[in-house]
């Protein structure tokens, strides 16, 4: 499989160098050499650190928060800019200071060749272990300089239709009834919402919003539920309330109890917490019906292309999900959004500082532009 994903890869990248780039041909059709060696151009990577502020107070079964740290990349390599972003919300370990540590350590003037994404991204991994939103900042930046280079949209490089963009959720956290009613009044241009559930308080916010909405609604537990019994019997309570699907609803170490409730349950159950890198997809395997891919936790486009391609394979669903973030990261995620039968990508819908343009939504579902790399411009002047 690794050898025919690597064959597919590489074919779609080399069309795709062939459609935008005829500076790469000598005379003829021969092929010389690329001419991004012979100009001799290094990468430079730059990074700054920020805090996103957030519309409302945020609240999942384990903690509040107002602000999410982030720390924005560019890569310039020929005059030509890609931009990259690592979200690093507490709960996940990564911090300001992680990040920025991590992403001194990155040496891409080693690099002659930024279409080497393989061999570069491998290096960045290999920096340390963990730091995935950092390494994730650098892969994005990359795929969008890569993209910027070749004068395409990372969806067309692995074509992918963009009519085929599902709809995004828009997320609710826990809050008071009437927070939760002004929350949901706030999301009328979205078909689908995200509700945070995991309290004492589960059956009373469904019935709160289902006195001011009728639209489908994705349940995301954050592993709040702890008896697998309670578990099933919120799920066919839930199924009856026109909810899509559970994310997480157990902690991921309770293996047993998850796999028995994914065979029992009326909803499909998502992997969220239990599935980071493509190493755990292995490990899921049986346990779950589908997965929350998200860019901040498997590092990056490169490594969420991969997963989602294999969990196909493995007749799992697909979701695209992902942390609080700028257009930036939310327009890299949407690239892939074509695989996913549902996606979350309301991370820059949720706050007051965005500082790219990027992908929008119409009706409700994700729209793709057809600027080249993650389709991005700076909104506010970063750098
Ligand atoms: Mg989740």
């Amino acid at each position: 499989m690794h050898k025919r994903e690597f064959i597919k890869y590489g074919g779609l990248l080399a069309g795709a160098m062939i459609a935008g780039n005829s500076k790469i041909f000598s005379k003829g059709t021969e092929i010389k050499s690329n001419p991004v060696n012979l100009k001799g151009a290094t990468m430079k990577l730059k990074f700054l650190p920020y805090d996103l502020q957030l519309k409302h107070v945020f609240t999942i079964s384990s903690n509040s928060r107002t602000s999410t740290p982030v720390v924005l990349t560019e890569i310039e390599y020929d005059g030509v800019k890609g931009y990259g972003e690592a979200s690093m919300p507490p709960y996940l370990g990564e911090s300001h200071e992680t990040a920025l540590k991590f992403l001194a350590q990155v040496n891409l003037a080693q690099f002659k060749d930024p279409f080497l994404l393989e061999d570069i991204l491998l290096y960045v991994d290999k920096i340390t272990p963990g730091n995935y939103a950092a390494k994730a900042s650098v892969d994005i930046a990359l795929h969008d300089l890569s993209g910027k280079l070749i004068g395409k949209p990372w969806y067309q490089l692995w074509g992918l239709d963009p009519a085929k963009t599902p709809n995004t959720s828009f997320t609710i956290g826990i809050d008071t009834p009437e927070v939760v009613r002004q929350k949901v009044t706030e999301a009328a241009p979205y078909k689908v919402l995200k509700v945070k559930l995991g309290s004492a308080g589960d059956k009373e916010m469904i019935n709160t919003i289902r006195t001011v909405s009728d639209k489908p609604i994705c349940v995301d537990v954050n592993q709040g539920w702890k008896d697998k019994n309670y578990a099933l019997e919120m799920a066919n309570w839930l199924k009856d309330k026109n909810v899509v699907f559970i994310e997480q609803p157990m902690p991921k170490k309770q293996t047993d109890d998850i796999g028995w409730l994914t065979q029992n349950s009326p909803l499909p159950i998502i992997a969220d917490e239990a599935m980071q890198t493509i190493e755990d997809l292995m490990n899921i395997k049986g346990l779950y019906s589908g997965v929350n891919i998200k860019l901040m936790k498997c590092g990056g486009m490169n490594a969420a292309y991969k997963i989602a391609q294999m969990a196909l394979a493995m007749n799992m669903k697909v979701m695209i999900g992902c942390m609080t973030e700028t257009s930036c990261a939310i327009s890299a995620a949407a690239q892939l959004s074509p695989l996913a039968k549902w996606a979350d990508l309301d991370g820059n819908l949720l706050i007051t500082n965005d500082y790219y343009d990027g992908v929008t939504v119409m009706d409700g579902k994700i729209i793709l532009n057809d600027r080249p790399g993650i389709g991005i411009k700076e909104k506010i002047k970063v750098w």
